[in-house]
């Protein structure tokens, strides 16, 4: 994932239900979320915006039940366009090859049977979300070919999978947005998601629903502890968390890896593992 909060607002269910099941669930962050606006009462306590998203990040992470948090350690690219996409450490300013190859070192390290990041267009089109999308599809290539050379020895994981966002949810908030005078065009919180142009762009064939029922109250705790970026009234407050209620409490996935045949529908992302 990109930045602390992704973890829980898109797959949060996921985790926990995979965490409590006994699976080792390791959450890897591309940045500390650094850029942006935060109450200054938030930072009460911390050196800097990136330091309280780790902690909120930190806290997340535990109650979902992950085992272990780790960080890239890039720096994020904030909105696109804004002047830090040019800042030497950001993300997007990275060439793909070297944050795969960070990437290609936690595999190694960790060997998930099942990795899980962005979809193509980053859920929103994240610049982050997408540089990370593209490493790590890279990442998942080269972590188990011999001829990589790096630190650790290769490791090849089963599975490799996207979270996205189902169309028909989309639809419907485009749908209801300017019936609740929301301007579709500038949709969400900070009002950078564009429902018509997700709608056009996000046709992503679903392979996976993760019913995360069971652990509902679980996600809506972890979202909670990001604070800073109002995970409090996720899950409970907004168009597209009403949807979600409407369309049931599914997390949705797309399976790169192992090509899907036409009309797979899995219920666990370790079918056949
Ligand atoms: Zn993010």
């Amino acid at each position: 994932m990109a930045h602390p909060s992704d973890e829980a607002f898109t797959m949060g269910g996921t985790l926990a239900i995979y965490a409590e099941r006994g699976v080792r669930v390791h959450v890897l962050f591309g940045t500390r979320g650094e850029v942006g606006e935060m109450d200054p009462i938030l930072l009460e306590g911390f050196g800097y915006i990136g330091e309280r998203r780790e902690y909120e990040g930190q806290c997340s992470a535990g109650i979902l039940g992950v085992t272990g948090v780790h960080f890239l350690g890039y720096r994020d690219s904030g909105m696109p366009g804004s002047p830090d996409n040019q800042h030497l450490d950001a993300l997007v300013a990275q060439p793909v090859d070297e944050v795969a190859a960070r990437v290609v070192y936690y595999i190694r390290l960790l060997k998930p049977q099942v990795v899980a990041t962005h979809d193509p267009i980053g859920g929103y089109k994240h610049p982050d979300h997408i540089a990370l999308h593209r490493a790590t599809q890279r990442a998942f290539a080269l972590a188990g070919d011999p001829q990589y050379i790096s630190d650790l020895p290769p490791f090849a994981p089963a599975k490799l999978y996207y979270q996205t966002l189902p169309k028909d949810l989309l639809r419907w908030a485009l749908r209801l947005a300017p019936l609740l005078r929301m301007d579709p065009h500038h949709f969400g919180r900070n009002g950078d998601i564009d429902l018509v142009q997700l709608v056009e762009e996000g046709d992503f064939p679903i392979h996976a629903r993760i019913d995360c029922r069971s652990v509902s109250e679980i996600r809506d705790e972890a979202s909670a502890c990001h604070v800073s970026q109002g995970g409090q009234s996720i899950g409970r407050r907004g168009l597209l968390a009403f949807l979600r209620r409407f369309f049931g409490t599914k997390e949705t996935f797309m399976r790169a890896i192992p090509e899907a045949e036409k009309g797979l529908q899995e219920r666990d992302l370790f079918e056949g593992v």
